[in-house]
């Protein structure tokens, strides 16, 4: 078997794929696909309507917060929670690697972002200090899984502010209190379904009418489809959550998350040649896991042998460089094994 380490998009179940592979000519024997199907047709609201069922079972959300599916992925969202939240034009935000990087530039187009905390200090190998109080702001933004540097917030301590949180990389794959956040958003692309699928889920007194574009405001899109959506990608995503509670849902993710993530980090606090970029053992991402020997040349020797054997994706974002093995829901123990047998193979000297 081939297993798949990408960071997004990523690995996804087996049997969802296979389901919808025997589906795609002909849905449910009704002669056409479903993606020849209108997105007003009665079997295509069933998609979307079990999809947020499913989304609110599996994540305990209420029904004082309103689900979008919207396109654009999680970069679109960096404009539109500060465009739709911004009301004195202040927002906090808390800077944890590259991707928070990005939602503060593109924020600052739209009025004054006030940093609340840095991890730079420590190249980003931790998650920032928590600010000690915040106001006169209209939210803290923070980035809870930090996909390329991988670290993650395993503690969010009361803050006075609305919490705002993209949650691309650790969706479904852990816990998340959503009932801690005003809003979170997450491209689907990791551990829900195919890119073109983004979801937001917003707490309902956050949404006020505001003089945007249509597609740029969530109160158009509050419990209505206000365009086409990604009709392959939420069917998809439906499938995706469907096999998670039949597997056991959230719970048993997390179970099977932290254990195939303290083996790996086990594996790589123990070896010889490779070590763990995240040294800091309390923030450590049970979903991206990037590591490396210290030398460009032999990363990159190990990312080919590892691939000759079926384990694919491994190298680490070109921002950074070095490895990364992302875990998500679809990789299975199994996937985590071979890798560790590989680098032990790689390290006994099979790569000479
Ligand atoms: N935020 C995080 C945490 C990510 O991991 C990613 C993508 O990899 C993004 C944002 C960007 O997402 P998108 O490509 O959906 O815009």
């Amino acid at each position: 078997p081939t297993y798949n380490f990408s960071a997004g998009p990523g690995m996804l179940p087996a049997p969802v794929l296979e389901e919808v592979q025997s589906q795609l000519l002909s849905y449910k024997e009704s002669g056409v696909s479903i993606v020849e199907m209108s997105h007003r047709s009665s079997a295509f609201i069933e998609v979307a309507r079990e999809l947020e069922h499913r989304l609110r079972r599996l994540m305990h959300i209420p029904d004082t917060y309103a689900v979008l599916f919207l396109q654009g992925g999680a970069t679109l969202q960096f404009s539109m929670v500060p465009m739709n939240l911004g009301k004195s034009g202040r927002f906090a935000y808390l800077d944890s690697g590259t991707w928070s990087k990005k939602a503060i530039q593109d924020a600052s187009r739209f009025g004054d972002v006030v940093l609340a905390g840095s991890s730079t200090a420590t190249t980003y190998g931790t998650i920032p200090v928590w600010p000690e109080s915040i106001q006169d702001v209209d939210y803290l933004h923070l980035t809870l899984n930090n996909t390329i540097e991988g670290t993650r917030y395993t503690a969010l301590p009361e803050t006075n502010v609305p919490l705002v949180a993209d949650v691309s990389s650790n969706i479904l794959a852990e816990a998340i209190d959503v009932e801690r956040f005003g809003l979170i958003y997450a491209g689907a692309q990791k551990n829900i379904g195919p890119a073109g699928l983004t979801l937001v889920v917003i707490r309902r007194d956050l949404i006020v009418e505001r003089d945007l574009p249509s597609y740029l405001a969530y109160s158009k899109h509050v419990d209505t489809l206000l365009n086409t959506p990604a009709t392959f990608s939420l069917y998809v995503a439906e499938r995706v959550l469907a096999w998670i509670e039949a597997e056991g849902g959230v719970s048993e993710m997390e179970r099977r998350n932290r254990e195939k993530s303290e083996r790996l980090y086990h594996a790589l606090d123990t070896s010889s040649l490779f070590r763990p970029i995240v040294t800091d053992t309390t923030c450590r991402s049970l979903t991206n896991i990037p590591f490396t020997t210290g030398d460009d040349v032999t990363d990159e020797a190990f990312r080919k042998f590892a691939e000759m054997r079926g384990l694919i994706e491994l190298g680490g974002h070109r921002s950074v460089g070095g490895l990364r093995a992302s875990l998500y829901n679809a990789m299975p123990l199994e996937g985590v094994n071979r890798l560790i047998e590989t680098m032990q193979e790689f390290e006994q000297g099979g790569h000479d």
